[in-house]
């Protein structure tokens, strides 16, 4: 139903397997990895797309997206993390119906490491969104919007920390400008804070207090915007010192591979995303040296059918 039975037995045998190569294992036996998987958008779509859609028929679905999740989970030996990059509500009755709790639960159950904030995912207002979170046992991570005077005071965190295997991953999350996207009463007293700031502020933060080996940034900003000066991933990343990947939602970029982008001090930002729907499930492979520095990656970008 997926094709990662394909990965190390059929090299380039499909147009979603990129820069995926088995020499990686051996540039450094030994040596540390960790494998992020991630997805975006998802948009309620709990069931696969309708048998008679115009497009996507009969594919995603979160059912199998969590056989496909247990699969790796299993052949990694839980060596992974699995992060979302927001709009988890709305697009189908789903939500409409049960406010978002169904999506927590299931990504719960799928063992989400963490998610940021969409637009969407302010659909039911700052309470409903507060009353879905009673299902989601994972952290909801968003560092540039300030609840403190809201509802959800306390229940969203700016950034996070995690050890696998003595390796420290640091992940913050920034949220889009709500102005003529979310409309004001759900939007609440939230306050916005610029994005670029934020960034800088929690890779420093991440970097030099956390001590951390790998940055992860959860955006949903969009990928890029043709006509529009707003700040996006790719412009984001240019600006960036410290962050490796960023991961990003929003504008339902349908991506093969990362794209690789200098950051401000010459370095190496990986800027992805995984479509929309649950239709993909995005994978990158990170190896560390000895020292626990970023010493290569790859990627592959499974499609969900
Ligand atoms: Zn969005």
């Amino acid at each position: 139903m997926h094709q990662f039975s394909a990965l190390s037995t059929l090299p380039l045998a499909s147009s979603y397997f990129n820069l995926w190569t088995d020499d990686f294992e051996k540039i450094n036996i030994g040596a540390y990895q960790l494998t992020i998987l991630h997805t975006n958008d998802q948009h309620s779509r709990i069931d696969p797309f309708p048998q008679d859609a115009p497009k996507y028929a009969g594919e995603g679905g979160f059912a199998r997206r969590a056989a496909l999740i247990d699969k790796i989970r299993n052949e990694l030996k839980g060596n992974l993390l699995l992060l979302d990059a927001g709009d988890v509500f709305q697009g189908t009755p789903y939500f409409n119906y049960f406010g978002g709790k169904l999506e927590f639960d299931l990504m719960s159950r799928m063992r989400y490491t963490a998610c940021t904030i969409g637009n969407h995912d302010f659909d039911n207002g700052l309470k409903g969104l507060d009353e879905a979170l009673r299902f989601a046992h994972f952290p909801i991570i968003c560092s540039n919007y300030d609840f403190s005077k809201t509802v959800l005071c306390g229940k969203i965190k700016k950034s996070l920390v995690i050890n696998k295997k003595n390796i420290r991953i640091g992940i913050y999350g920034l949220g889009i400008n709500p102005s003529n996207l979310i409309p004001e009463n759900l939007f609440g007293n939230t306050v916005f804070l610029d994005p670029l700031t934020t960034a800088q502020e929690m890779e420093d933060l991440l970097k030099h207090k956390e001590k951390c080996h790998l940055i992860i940034c959860l955006s949903h900003l969009g990928y890029r915007y043709e006509h529009e000066q707003r700040l996006n991933d790719m412009t984001l990343a240019e600006k960036l010192f410290h962050t490796h990947l960023i991961i990003g939602g929003h504008t339902h970029t349908f991506m093969e591979s990362p794209n690789i982008v200098r950051n401000a001090q010459d370095g190496k930002v990986l800027v992805t995303q995984a479509g929309w729907g649950g239709l993909r499930l995005g994978r990158i492979d990170f190896q560390f040296d000895e020292v626990k520095n970023v010493l290569s990656s790859r990627f592959l970008m499974e499609k969900i059918f």
